[in-house]
């Protein structure tokens, strides 16, 4: 967690801000369709020390958007975590305002990539949406660039990035290799070099001016998706458009030594 703050305090977000965070469920809920928590504070242990918001994780199967909504006028939205997915259901007649009027300060989309078509709608608002690149395991892996737009800084206080091009492929003029973590918090397990299952292309500095390790042109792996000796990626085009997204490592092992 606290590696994390230390790369919010980095970005420049501000912690002070509600988290707002959706999990979709498999099994039938209440009548609405969502249950909801309510916590004092998203630090955890770390509230005595910081001021944060509250956190109010919503559960939702097949939310009533009328109940849904009254739900969210109760409290500043603040940061709305959640799958583009959902937010593209629930405001499907492309009219954002109702989260700009209920302080949302930000989106931050999990699980799938938000696709430009819905980042323009945040935009139209002025809300602006800014991903998170993680893994159950090590955390916060880089946070999207304020300024330029599917830019990721990485967060070097939690993480090392490596990219591995022995395999690499070239998507739409960019050379993309496998992206490989090693986890500086993890003494029990170690995490080192793991491959985490996806490509992306690794710069040493970001191009609004951060003095510091940034990937870009990040695409998810499906499974079944290979590699192979002539470095021929079938329908990679195709995988990066369907299945991009942030992904969330459930096996622990050693990555590929270089
Ligand atoms: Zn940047």
């Amino acid at each position: 967690m606290i590696t994390t703050i230390a790369q919010y305090f980095i970005e420049g977000r501000d912690l002070t801000f509600n988290n707002t965070l959706f999990k979709s469920s498999t099994r039938n809920l209440t009548k609405a369709g969502f249950t909801v928590e309510h916590t004092t504070g998203w630090l955890g242990p770390l509230n005595s020390l910081f001021k944060s918001g509250d956190l109010k994780k919503i559960t939702h199967s097949h939310p009533n958007r009328d109940l849904l909504f009254k739900e969210l006028t109760k409290d500043p939205i603040g940061h709305l975590i959640a799958q583009p997915s959902l937010i593209e259901s629930l405001f499907y007649d492309d009219d954002m305002s109702f989260l700009c009027e209920n302080g949302t300060k930000m989106f931050i989309p999990t699980g799938e990539v938000a696709e430009n078509s819905l980042r323009d709608k945040f935009a139209a608002v002025g809300i602006p949406v800014r991903a998170n690149y993680s893994s159950e395991e090590a955390g916060l892996i880089a946070a999207e660039c304020k300024d330029c737009p599917e830019n990721f800084h990485v967060a070097q206080s939690n993480v090392i990035v490596e990219v591995d091009n022995r395999d690499s492929v070239v998507v739409d003029g960019n050379r993309l290799g496998r992206v490989l973590v090693t986890h500086l918090h993890s003494y029990a397990t170690p995490f080192i070099r793991y491959d985490i299952g996806d490509f992306a292309t690794l710069s040493e500095t970001c191009e609004c001016g951060h003095d510091g390790q940034a990937l870009s042109n990040i695409c998810g792996r499906k499974n079944g998706l290979l590699s192979t000796q002539t470095g021929v990626f079938p329908g990679l085009d195709s995988a990066c458009d369907e299945s991009w997204k942030l992904s969330n490592v459930t096996n622990i092992a050693l990555g590929k030594p270089h």
